[in-house]
């Protein structure tokens, strides 16, 4: 049976050396506990680093046997990679630009080497545990890389990604010189989650910019199948945070330090020291409260909680020293015998003391410049089991696109800090519990637990998704069919779309003219079938390009017909053009304020390409320009209609199906093949009989019988016919 396999950097124990000897310590965090339901489930498995650097042989292989038990696998890391892949690339690297660091990136090329050496190092341990239908759910900025070399050894298996930090716009991403392989490395999963639309949103950009993917309902198209890309908030383990603040060691702790603190307001703040986390900014902006206020003096207290993090790396040493001038100044200037303002702690603390901390405290101040998540905020909700204080928000937090119930504040505004300090300690009690109940009702719906069970319902889905579309994939047992057919067929005809099914896409409409290769297929193919071209082109560009072939051309989707023995081109439908003049004033004038878009006039349409145009503004403007033209089509009876970066307007009853039918009208065809690429050729596929093979180029949902991956594919196709 096929079995679940997480992946991160960190396994959730920690390998401690002990008198030569090792230990594991369980780590207690909320997703581990979450997770808790997946990987101690049958067969599955978690697999990631111990925590720790293991040299001997006899000693890994004792960890081994001693993880196996606990449902673990570990993958050892060496001084080198952990100094390398983990301090370097992805703390000094990664780290600062996700979270809009920039002047901290370190762009080394050692660092970007052992990262994908030591993703390679996870592949490698995975695939010793992986069966080719296993489930691998793989976890955070380390292992970018992991999707896509699993998917290379693993094509069926079901793989998913989760980013534990904020993604960040493609103009940060961008400056990373491995910016793509970055992207196509996790672009081998199936299913990628992020903590929030605009997560999800900039990575969905980011893919479009410089993989040239398209998206659309962030369903990414890629080669060979659907990616899905979605927001997947991540909750806490809201049972245990209520339910340890009112437990008896908590209550007793909360007496004990409400008796030596006396009656003041507290104000707390819990983070790891990071610079992202705004600690100094909230220094300050406490500072500021104080000097404007002095009728707080000796009424409000902070306590400060910084848990010590990459005390190697030389920003967060300054960092450091910085917020230790910080307090140091900020208490002596206002501390009396009876009153510290900053009670200071550098190190982290017991679950126990955490939940004193939350209960006791009137208002959690959590302040980060840039937090993918923040987990301190929803902690503070859960544990106000008497609904009583208030949470001060930065909105560069994931939570506070869920806790709008909070005071929201932009952490680099000092005094709208100060401001909302201000307003927290004087909102009266009715208001807390009214806002802090509207929270903690949407933290208890969207636990850890849910947050599990919602991905991992979508996983399902995306792969359902996948499997439907890929039922319908010309595979080699419909190629034989296909063959079968075609060989005792006495009449058969061939429909083929020119751009996008037979070549590829070029910026310049021009350039996709047909090469040796197509001229020689599209000649062989003529030999055994009758071959239609049935193109949106104009006629004189496709009479130009197959000049000479055996082929019926049809052109502009089924405004005029050559067949192979007639000389000139006859129309299809007769058709007044007096709406032109009107339609391409306003076309030139989008024209103008869009620099690469052009006209392209058709005998009975007008097309506006923005093919060339920077990727988003030519969406932009195509779809201001869709809603003015779709007002004036009315008054003309004509259609506007979307297609591959071009913006279409014509006659509603032209179309390609039309014309294929009336071709089909007077012949009884014994093999029909119809081929196309976009939502043109949806018409001919309507327009087929039953017995037709239909088949579209690309992923999408469609009215064809099979779908195809691309151009080169549909050439191999018609070369096996030939
Ligand atoms: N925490 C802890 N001990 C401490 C202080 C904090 O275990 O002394 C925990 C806290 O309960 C929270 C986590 O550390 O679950 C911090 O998570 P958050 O998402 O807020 O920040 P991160 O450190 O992941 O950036």
């Amino acid at each position: 049976m096929a079995k679940t396999i997480i992946v991160s950097n960190r396994l959730p124990v920690s390998l401690r050396h002990k008198n030569n000897k090792f230990e594991f310590k369980p780590s207690a965090g909320g997703l581990a506990t979450g997770l808790g339901s997946i990987y101690k489930e049958g067969e599955n498995i978690w697999i990631g680093w111990p925590g720790n650097d293991v040299e001997d042989p006899e000693q890994r292989a004792e960890i081994i046997l001693e993880l196996h038990e606990l449902k673990m696998a570990p993958v050892f890391l060496n001084k080198k990679d952990i100094e390398e892949f983990y301090e370097g690339f992805s703390n000094e690297t990664l780290w600062p630009a996700f979270h809009y660091f920039t002047q901290y990136i370190n762009y080394d090329e050692n660092h970007w080497n052992a990262y994908v050496r030591v993703n390679e190092k996870f592949c490698e341990a995975i695939l010793k545990k992986a069966n080719p239908d296993d489930t691998i759910w793989v976890h955070d900025y380390q292992l970018l890389l992991l999707p896509q070399m699993l998917r290379e050894k693993l094509p069926q298996a079901t793989i998913a990604f989760f980013q534990h930090i904020p993604f960040p716009s493609y103009e940060i991403i961008r400056m990373l010189p491995w910016r793509k392989e970055i992207l196509e490395g996790m672009c081998g999963s199936d299913l990628l989650g992020f903590h929030t639309y605009d997560d999800m949103r900039h990575f969905l950009s980011a893919v479009g910019r410089l993989l040239g993917l398209s998206s659309e309902s962030g369903y990414i198209q890629a080669d060979n199948r659907i990616i899905n890309v979605d927001s997947f908030p991540m909750g806490i383990d809201y049972d245990k945070f209520a339910k340890a603040a009112k437990s008896k060691k908590t209550q007793n702790l909360v007496k004990k330090y409400r008796d030596t603190l006396g009656k003041q307001k507290l104000l707390l703040t819990i983070d790891r020291l990071d610079y992202s986390k705004g600690i100094p900014q909230r220094i300050t902006a406490f500072d500021t409260l104080l000097k404007q206020h002095p009728e707080f003096h000796g009424k409000v207290s902070m306590i400060m909680v910084v848990v010590p993090s990459r005390a190697k790396v030389k920003s967060y040493i300054e960092l450091k020293e910085e917020i230790d001038t910080l307090v140091g100044r900020i208490n002596s200037n206002y501390s009396t015998l009876n009153w510290v303002p900053v009670h200071y702690f550098y190190r982290s603390f017991p679950f126990e003391e955490l939940s004193a901390f939350y209960n006791l405290s009137d208002i959690a101040l959590v302040t980060p410049l840039r937090d993918g998540m923040n987990l301190v905020c929803k902690e503070f909700v859960a544990s106000k089991t008497d609904q009583k204080g208030v949470l001060i928000l930065s909105e560069m937090a994931g939570a506070s696109k869920e806790l709008q119930e909070a005071i929201l504040v932009n952490p680099n505004d000092m005094s709208g800090v100060a401001n909302a300090i201000k307003e927290a300690l004087s909102m009266k009690e009715k208001e807390q519990v009214q806002r802090m109940t509207s929270m903690q009702e949407s933290l208890k719906r969207y636990d850890i637990f849910q947050w599990v069970k919602v991905f991992m319902d979508r996983l399902s889905h995306v792969k359902q998704k996948q499997s439907e579309l890929m039922s319908k994939e010309v595979d080699a047992e419909v190629m034989a069919e296909l063959h079968r057919v075609f060989l005792e067929a006495k009449r058969p005809i061939i429909f083929l779309d020119y751009d996008g099914t037979l070549v590829g896409f070029k910026s310049r409409p021009e350039d996709a003219y047909p090469d040796e290769e197509l001229k020689t297929i599209v000649e062989g193919l003529s030999e055994k079938a009758q071959v239609v071209i049935i193109s949106g082109r104009d006629k004189e560009t496709l009479g130009r390009w197959f000049k000479g072939q055996k082929v019926d051309m049809i052109a502009e989707h089924g405004v005029w017909l050559k067949t192979r023995n007639d000389k000139t081109w006859q129309a299809y439908a007769e058709v007044d053009n007096d709406w032109k003049p009107d339609i391409q004033q306003v076309m030139e004038y989008y024209v103008m304020r869009t620099p690469g878009a052009f006209i392209e006039e058709k005998h009975h349409s007008l097309v506006w390409h923005y093919r060339k145009v920077e990727s988003g503004l030519g969406d932009l403007r195509m779809r201001e320009l869709f809603s003015h033209l779709k007002y004036m089509a009315r008054g003309h009876n004509l259609q506007v209609l979307e297609g591959n970066m071009v913006l279409e307007i014509k006659r509603p009853d032209i179309n390609k199906g039309r014309a294929a039918s009336a071709f089909m009208k007077d012949e009884e065809f014994d093999f029909i093949l119809a081929i196309g690429d976009d939502w043109t050729d949806e018409d001919t596929f309507k327009a087929m009989p039953k017995k037709a093979f239909t088949i579209r180029v690309g992923y999408s949902y469609t009215q064809a019988n099979y779908n195809i991956k691309s151009p080169k594919e549909v050439r191999y196709l018609l070369k096996k016919l030939i």
